[in-house]
């Protein structure tokens, strides 16, 4: 069944047939504009009819989606990337659990709802509640396709939720051989240096993806314990409550769980649309009806893979009820909206960059050495260099190198 959105009207209140929602903006990108769902009951709006907040009802037949989960999410006009989640999705069957993708539903919003929210935008713009960057921008009103999304924020103060990107779980095909820091790694080390005072702003502490991806109870908990920095937990740090939430996330991504599992299979998608190394990638013709479609379907490998090296992975964990039921960690990915293919040379540019300046082999300027990197680490403190290099492999990459540093 087609699900509309149309904007509220107010003659319709309290029809057995209608349900109402309230749109509560929460987050502004370049590409979308994101808003929060609410529940109104005809006594509440009549209420607060001076309330001038974008409203929108929908038939009370559609009982399969739980709107109240869900988050709406509107393109903008002018944003590049016309592909979207569901077109990426379709590409990852077999590979990655659907379970662990959050559910994206694509619904039609009627041009008057999309029109109210595009004077919502200007109201905020109007009252300086808008981002300065984002002014200006509007939501595309020719397109009807929203899409609800699954909302994995906190259900109540008894979960919390905290978002991290995975990121390369994989060396770059790029990277040189004597590479001693992997393509996150390298990337973060080259941030650094160019930041303005040699800080990053951000509050967890650097991980490594191929030290998370490894499983390893020590390695996880250093990433756990960073990652818990960010979350709203209603314990203190190293309490006995704070430790035994940190115990089931780091057991949650151990080697064999089903958080590894996840990981590995991000792991197994992005090798197996990875193009191999960008320096050997063919140019796009400036009139694309002229790229060969050899080319164009590498092309579009590298910014599939691309994608997967940038994914959002939520972690909602909810506490336990009782002494009999356990806590629950549900994994979701988000993020998934395909890149757009002009970037490709920014890649290839940022991939230059980190060897040329010496960031991979941790030779930079004024390089000090570092052992954040599971690769700058010596093979007998977990790095399982055998089952790597057996991937890798498969997928045609062959100069993955370890050094071990004399310092080590
Ligand atoms: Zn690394």
């Amino acid at each position: 069944m087609s699900v509309s959105l149309i904007q509220l009207e107010p003659i319709k209140l309290g029809q057995q047939s209608f349900r109402y929602f309230g749109l509560k903006l929460i987050d502004e990108g370049a590409a979308n504009v994101v808003y929060k769902l609410t529940e109104l009951f005809p006594g509440d709006i009549r209420s607060t009819s001076s309330d001038t907040s974008p409203k929108f009802m929908v038939s009370s037949s559609i009982a399969h989606i739980n709107f109240t989960r869900m988050l709406l999410r509107v393109r903008k006009a002018a944003a590049e990337n016309v592909e979207t989640q569901c077109d990426i999705v379709d590409k990852l069957n077999n590979l990655i659990p659907s379970h662990h993708i959050v559910q994206m539903i694509p619904v039609q919003a009627s041009s008057e709802l999309l029109s109210a929210l595009n004077s919502d935008l200007l109201t905020r713009e109007r009252q300086r509640r808008r981002p300065q960057i984002r002014c200006g921008s509007m939501i595309e009103e020719t397109n009807p396709t929203v899409v609800l999304v699954e909302d994995m924020s906190a259900e109540s103060t008894m979960s919390f939720t905290v978002e991290f990107k995975p990121k390369w779980l994989v060396q770059s095909p790029d990277a040189p051989k004597d590479a001693i820091r992997c393509r996150t790694c390298a990337l973060r080390a080259m941030k650094l240096l160019q930041s303005r005072d040699g800080k990053l702003l951000t509050k967890v502490p650097p991980f490594c993806p191929l030290e998370l991806v490894e499983g390893k109870q020590d390695f996880v908990r250093h990433a756990m314990s960073g990652l818990l920095l960010s979350a709203k937990l209603p314990y203190e740090r190293g309490s006995s409550n704070y430790e035994a939430v940190l115990k089931d996330l780091v057991h949650y991504f151990s080697d064999g769980n089903e958080g590894n599992k996840l990981l590995h299979s991000i792991r197994k998608a992005q090798q197996h649309f990875s193009p191999g190394p960008f320096r050997d990638l063919p140019e796009l013709n400036q009139d694309r009806n002229t790229t060969s479609i050899v080319t164009v379907k590498k092309l579009e490998a590298a910014v599939t893979t691309m994608t997967l090296r940038d994914v959002s992975l939520f972690l909602r964990y909810t506490f336990s009820q009782s002494k009999k039921d356990g806590s629950v960690i549900e994994a979701k990915l988000a993020d998934l909206d395909k890149k757009s293919i002009d970037k490709i040379s920014s890649w290839k540019d940022t991939e230059l960059k980190l060897q040329s300046g010496g960031y991979y082999a941790n030779k930079e300027p004024n390089a000090v050495f570092e052992k954040i990197c599971l690769l700058s680490r010596p093979r007998q403190q977990g790095y399982r260099a055998q089952d790597m290099s057996s991937e890798l492999q498969d997928t045609g990459y062959s100069h993955v190198h370890r050094s071990t540093p004399s310092t080590c």
